[in-house]
């Protein structure tokens, strides 16, 4: 547009909203008048804070109730036990907590048709033998993962040592690896303390070889969703979230960037070709849907999960169906599932929880929560169902994982 027509133009915007003043103050006067007869009306808050704020969709649309999985599931991502002590976000020793026993947890698995559960926090050592013994009853229904040692990196020989336990932890009943978040954003050099420990760095090599010699699959979770590495304020869309845990925020310090810590992943993917990895939380990028697939599509050995994603997942219908469509190999069912009283209502195990994971995937449902929390907990949206196929739905509840896990 010229300067001149851009003028005109602006000039005849100017005209267009002193007309509709002129009218509003008319309308006003009228409205004034008839409403000088009718009972005052309450008054309504000039503002409303945040967490009072409940607003209930006024939409009108069908609600499917998916009491039962279509299919029998495996869920990849659960926490059944965990290790007692944890020091400046390390695990250290190998004392356990169990969270559930089996009995309680079959009882929900049965009712919705989850035939199998794998506890990822398995723990290490003794510890391990534990999980693996509690649940050791119910061999076709759990699947116990192991974890790096990480509060033993200083010691002498570590790298070693690290490849020859998970031999060791295979041999005890392990059936991959857990790899936490605490590489990369917790573990420093004297374990806790010093400059953080890169996901790349060399002394993890003859761990990750292990993992593709003895066919352990790594299930992988670095980063976090991007806005953790953003400032807490009103730009934030998961303010709330944030204002709940302020140390889930992964802003300034000495903390790398989101796309560091990515970068730092994909060489090791890259190093490790003989490996599988599970890129947990959809390879830690929902909102990025482009670099997930940029990923999958550069590295073979890479495959995603979807825990505790189904808000970001749910919120890009239709980049999500063309999602599940293009990597229907390479895409597992997972909740990040916690029993009894987690603090994060997307991630507490039960009923609720595994039902609108099914609506999502096997309902094209429209706007509907996708935790059950009386406000959004990971962002204030709701979410829309993708409807999948049946060859697709088998693949993702079930045959991809029995595939990479070997179950
Ligand atoms: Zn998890």
């Amino acid at each position: 547009m010229s300067t001149s027509s851009r003028r005109a133009w602006l000039r005849s915007l100017t005209g267009l909203a002193a007309g509709t003043a002129a009218l509003a103050r008319e309308a006003h006067v009228v409205e004034g008048e008839a409403l000088a007869q009718t009972p005052a009306q309450p008054p309504v808050a000039a503002s409303l804070a945040l967490p009072d704020f409940e607003p209930r969709s006024m939409l009108h649309v069908p609600e499917t109730h998916v009491e039962r999985a279509r299919f029998p599931v495996v869920d990849v991502h659960t926490h059944l036990t965990f290790r007692v002590r944890s020091v400046g976000g390390v695990a250290h020793g190998e004392a356990m907590r169990t969270l559930a026993t089996p009995t309680e947890v079959l009882t929900v698995m049965d009712r919705r048709n989850v035939q199998t559960m794998v506890n990822l926090t398995g723990g290490v050592g003794s510890g391990l033998q534990e999980s693996v013994r509690t649940f050791q009853n119910h061999p076709t229904r759990f699947a116990v993962f192991t974890e790096p040692s990480w509060d033993r990196i200083t010691e002498p020989g570590y790298a070693r040592w690290q490849a020859d336990e998970l031999g060791r932890a295979k041999a005890s009943g392990a059936r991959g690896v857990k790899v936490l978040k605490t590489l990369g954003l917790y573990l420093r050099e004297q374990v806790t303390s010093g400059p953080l420990v890169t996901i790349d760095d060399p002394r993890f090599d003859p761990m990750w070889e292990a993992c593709g010699a003895l066919g352990l699959p790594v299930a992988i979770h670095i980063s976090d969703p991007e806005a953790f590495f953003l400032p807490i304020d009103r730009f934030n869309e998961r303010y709330e979230e944030l204002h709940a845990h302020p140390d889930w925020s992964f802003h300034g310090k000495d903390y790398p960037s989101n796309a560091e810590l990515i970068a730092a992943r994909d060489r090791v993917i890259a190093r490790h070709p003989k490996t599988t990895f599970i890129g947990l939380h959809v390879g830690h990028s929902s909102e990025n849907l482009a670099a997930v697939s940029a990923a999958l599509d550069r590295f073979p050995n890479f495959n995603v999960e979807i825990g505790a994603r189904i808000g970001e997942l749910g919120r890009q219908p239709r980049a999500s169906r063309r999602f599940f469509d293009r990597y229907q190999d390479r895409v597992l069912f997972g909740t990040d599932a916690v029993p009894n009283g987690h603090q994060t209502p997307q991630q507490v195990f039960g009923d609720d929880l595994y039902t609108i994971y099914f609506r999502f995937l096997e309902t094209e449902d429209e706007y509907f929560d996708y935790a059950p929390a009386k406000v959004p907990p990971q962002g204030r949206w709701r979410i829309y169902g993708v409807g999948l196929p049946d060859p697709i739905l088998r693949k993702v509840y079930n045959q991809n994982a029995r595939r990479l896990l070997s179950l």
